[in-house]
């Protein structure tokens, strides 16, 4: 079988757990996690970067620092995964569905204004496959319309437009460093605070509504409650983990860059034939090689596709339901318009395995299974 994702260690990874199990400091914001949380600045530019054990927990983050509360709309694509939308509807908020490009599987940025009403507080981006959305388009909305821009980055580290990295435009940002993704600690993410405005607050929360970081910095005598907040942090172990795989990001991802080019140039030939349609990067977009995906024809000749490619030994996989038409999606969100682009890719639409120990030859055998299961 050719799995569909296989976790790969960087190197160090033993070595830093081992240097974190001597110095006996186990539970969150040791030095391991403000190592990786200086990398995480650097990279991103920006004043405040936090770990946290999910993306998902980031997103939740960054909806009570964008003080989402009861009946505010928040717009976001529906082809994504459930914790971009739940992190609104915790908060009372509502998700607003608006259609997706064709080319990037994007949030549409033509369709955003007429999704605004008098209650939208913010648009959240998702970056499908770490390619991303149109965000200088995106920005230029908002502005005018006064709305915070949350992107979620999960699947976006490593990636940019017109060379500013993805994380960095949207006053908040999460990351994912879960197993599926480019870099991983099994479960792990982070918030980027882009807007310095926030970065205070954005700690508190982090340590469940505590001025616990003020007070071991010794900006304040004693440490207290002060405003909302959870656990976030992940302990030192996770941090230490995930720095071996930060310090080897850059080479990780020329490894993924190189797995997805090959695919790409290998499946030229089908698309030319009408049995699929490849990934479109746009020029500005610099990619990630987070997900390589296919577009079969209809949804009938994806499905039996898929079937057959399981018994060719192929783990290929599909990807969203789409959150308006599942049902806390039905229940707690609302289309702003129908859904046409969003419903026809994910009935479309083929991952293919890609991890970095896949080898070339078993990308050949899954180009050959891939056109044998469309033919
Ligand atoms: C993976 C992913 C998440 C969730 O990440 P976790 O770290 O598992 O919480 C959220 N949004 C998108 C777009 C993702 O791909």
């Amino acid at each position: 079988m050719i799995s569909f994702n296989q976790p790969t260690l960087a190197g160090p990874e033993f070595d830093y757990v081992a240097e974190a199990l001597e110095r006996m400091h186990l539970s969150g914001n040791g030095a391991f996690t403000k190592r990786c949380q200086r990398l995480l600045e650097q990279a991103f530019g920006a004043p405040r970067a936090l770990l946290t054990h999910s993306a998902t927990a980031a997103l939740e983050m960054a909806a009570i620092l964008a003080d989402i509360g009861r009946g505010d709309e928040v717009i976001m694509p529906s082809y994504t995964f459930c914790s971009t939308a739940n992190a609104v509807v915790l908060r009372g908020g509502v998700p607003v569905f608006v259609d997706i490009r064709p080319d990037t599987l994007n949030i549409d940025e033509k369709k955003i204004e007429a999704a605004i009403t008098p209650r939208t507080r913010a648009i959240m981006v998702v970056h499908y496959a770490g390619v991303a959305a149109q965000m200088d388009v995106i920005m230029e909305i908002a502005d005018r319309h006064s709305l915070l821009v949350i992107e979620d980055a999960a699947q976006a580290v490593h990636a940019d437009f017109r060379g500013k990295p993805l994380g960095s435009f949207g006053a908040l940002a999460a990351l994912s460093f879960h197993e599926t993704k480019n870099l991983m600690s099994g479960e792990g993410g982070a918030l980027i605070v882009n807007d310095a405005a926030m970065a205070g607050r954005a700690e508190i929360i982090w340590e469940k509504g505590t001025n616990r970081a003020q007070f071991h910095r010794g900006e304040v005598a004693r440490y207290t409650w002060v405003d909302l907040g959870s656990s976030f942090l992940p302990s030192e172990l996770t941090a230490a983990f995930l720095c071996a795989q930060l310090e080897a990001g850059n080479d990780i991802t020329a490894r993924r860059l190189e797995i997805w080019r090959r695919y790409d140039a290998a499946l030229l030939p089908l698309e030319a034939a009408g049995l699929l349609r490849r990934p479109r990067v746009p020029q500005e977009c610099g990619h990630n090689a987070h997900i390589y995906f296919v577009l079969a024809p209809d949804a009938a000749r994806r499905d039996a596709a898929l079937k057959r490619l399981s018994e060719a030994g192929v783990n290929a996989v599909i990807h969203y339901v789409p959150l308006h038409s599942a049902p806390a999606g039905i229940r707690y969100g609302r289309m702003a318009t129908d859904l046409p682009i969003t419903d026809d890719v994910a009935s479309r639409l083929i991952r293919l395995p890609l991890h970095s120990l896949l080898t070339p030859e078993a990308q050949q055998e899954v180009v050959a299974a891939l056109a044998e299961a469309l033919a």
